[in-house]
């Protein structure tokens, strides 16, 4: 098997490890350093929420990990092994970066799948629905037709769709439902883990709200890993396990998601949940985050948060703050936070040293 390797660093709930990924992207002002050295695990049967405001790289990271890198896209460094079982308890782990292309086909679908944003979107308009999910069964599986077909049924019916769906045409479906069909798609061939990249946010609240919940069972009961990524706060509090905040193209902080709403550490995501509206709630509190997401080709010395950081120390613009533990489970890249808890251990979702950024 390709780029197979051991297990030797990671405990066996984890199902993917990356580390130090860099996505660039070549424009003519130069590199823009989209995802610029990201470390994360993602464990086993988890829901994963991916936050941060719109650049921040985290639509760039979920497609880096899918092989779904376009030019003038490029991985600039990094690695991102997906560990899976084999055979009885065997595991194997393999860097989805460096798959050929056509075992990186192989592996979506069937051990990662991906609903992506505008997912609406992607459906043909031409074709019913019942051919573009059978197609994509028989290209990534050895199923009979008889197989496919009652599989794909058996998929509708889970995301609420009647089996009289699978003969229409996108235009005849509502946008809830057409995102079901692509959740169905997504879960079809029962992979380890889904990436679904802001796939309510088209939607009415309604409708989100139940399609939410019906992903979030869905991931339960069939044991899939869920990353979701979306700079809804309000949506992750609603789905996560654990939550993973990106700024600037690194994460600033890792942490289960009742610490991040109850404790956020990091300024940056206590300025995101600052600006979630409370219904009902005294709307002269909710506070925005001053200033502009910096640019990707000319990202700020020092902490990328300094500029726009209400608590920026001096140290804060010269020295790049290094991801530390400082509770369990809760990493943080802060200046504000010098000193990990005793034992604790720099955080595999560490940001790269200063030096490695010149
Ligand atoms: Fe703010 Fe400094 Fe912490 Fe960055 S390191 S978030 S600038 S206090």
């Amino acid at each position: 098997m390709m780029n197979a390797q051991a297990m030797p660093n990671v405990d066996e709930q984890t199902l993917l490890d990356i580390k130090g990924l860099k996505i660039w992207y070549r424009t003519t002002r130069g590199n823009a350093q989209a995802v610029d050295g990201v470390d994360l695990i993602i464990k086993r049967n988890e829901i994963f929420g991916l936050a941060g405001e719109s650049g921040c790289g985290k639509t760039t990271l979920a497609r880096g990990i899918l092989g779904l890198t376009k030019l003038p896209g490029y991985i600039e460094a990094g690695e991102a092994i997906y560990y899976r079982q084999v055979s009885g308890s065997s595991t194997v782990g393999q860097d989805l970066l460096t798959l050929p292309p056509h075992e990186m086909r192989q592996m979506r679908w069937r051990n990662i799948a991906y609903v992506p944003q505008g997912a609406m979107n992607v459906l043909s308009p031409t074709l019913r629905i019942e051919k573009q999910i059978l197609d994509a069964i028989y290209e990534h599986s050895d199923m009979s037709k008889e197989q496919a077909r009652a599989r794909m049924l058996e998929c509708m019916e889970m995301v609420g769709l009647e089996p009289t769906v699978a003969r229409m045409y996108p235009h005849e479906l509502s946008g809830g439902m057409k995102q079901r069909v692509t959740i169905a798609a997504a879960i079809s061939l029962k992979p380890g883990l889904i990436i679904a990249d802001e796939p309510t946010t088209a939607l009415d609240v309604n409708v989100q709200q139940v399609i939410l919940q019906e992903l979030k069972d869905i991931a339960a009961s069939l044991g899939v890993t869920l990353i979701y990524v979306t700079h809804d706060m309000a949506v992750h509090a609603e789905m996560a396990d654990r939550m993973g905040i990106m700024y600037s193209g690194l994460m600033v902080e890792v942490a289960p998601v009742i610490e991040t709403f109850k404790e956020p550490l990091h300024p940056y995501t206590q300025g995101l949940i600052a600006s979630i509206p409370a219904i009902g709630g005294d709307r002269s509190r909710m506070v925005g985050i001053p200033g502009n997401a910096p640019s990707p080709l000319a990202w700020p010395t020092g902490c990328r948060f300094h500029p726009r950081c209400p608590k920026a120390m001096e140290i804060c613009r010269e020295t790049v703050p290094p991801m530390l533990e400082v509770a369990s489970g809760h990493y943080v890249a802060c200046h504000l936070y010098p000193t990990p808890i005793s034992g604790a251990t720099p955080a595999s979702g560490a940001t790269p040293a200063p030096e490695e950024l010149n």
